[in-house]
């Protein structure tokens, strides 16, 4: 495939980030698993997957938030902009560094997946999504292959959708704002979690 412009690139690296590759440990006492719930947004043509964001909300409540200054904006569509992209980049702004709305956020995906391992270190992960097919896909590429998921990880996904049908299909709690905002996304893939356990425990 040919090497697009990387419209949008911001040159930080793990460093600069504030993030550390570190030592990445799962717990290996006992079967307990920690539940992660994630959102990601992303732009999609059918070929390739490009991540625009991801949520993570960890069961005991820790969060992270992060955006791919590498994503390549120039392929977005229109729903994509209006309904993702214009809460998180200006469209019209030229000065790459400062196009971003909350510059903080952004951060090249070696920095992203540094900052998830980090995130779950010390934690056998288990991890949902809701209709989760295509945030998995992206959320493993930033590791790179299939193969190349760090040792702990499972090489699947839970998908809330599917749990939810298995339990005849309830209504699930209503998200109210912040859609399609992948940390509001995922804050609400926890809640509906939990609904459903409620479910399933009667
Ligand atoms: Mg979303």
């Amino acid at each position: 495939m040919a090497i697009a412009p990387r419209v949008g690139y911001l040159a930080v690296d793990c460093k600069r980030s504030g993030f550390r590759v570190s030592s990445y440990t799962i717990q290996k006492k006992g079967n307990m698993s920690t539940n992660y719930f994630f959102d990601t947004e992303f732009i999609e043509d059918g070929k390739t997957i490009d991540l625009i964001s991801i949520g993570i909300v960890c069961e005991d409540g820790r969060e992270l938030y992060l955006c791919n200054s590498e994503c390549e904006f120039w392929r977005a569509s229109e729903w994509v902009w209006e309904n993702v992209l214009s809460t998180l980049v200006k469209k019209s702004h030229t000065n790459l560094e400062s196009r971003f709305i909350d510059p903080e956020l952004w951060h090249v995906k070696a920095a992203i997946k540094a900052a998830i391992l980090d995130f779950c270190k010390d934690t056998k992960p288990k991890f949902w999504a809701y209709y989760a097919d295509y945030d998995w896909v992206v959320f493993c590429q930033l590791f790179g292959t299939m193969m190349d998921l760090p040792d702990g990880f499972p090489m699947y996904c839970r998908d809330i959708k599917q749990y939810c049908d298995d339990l005849g299909n309830p209504d699930l709690p209503k998200q109210g704002k912040g859609e399609h905002n992948a940390l509001a996304d995922a804050r609400w893939n926890k809640t509906a979690y939990e609904f459903l356990r409620s479910v399933e425990k009667g």
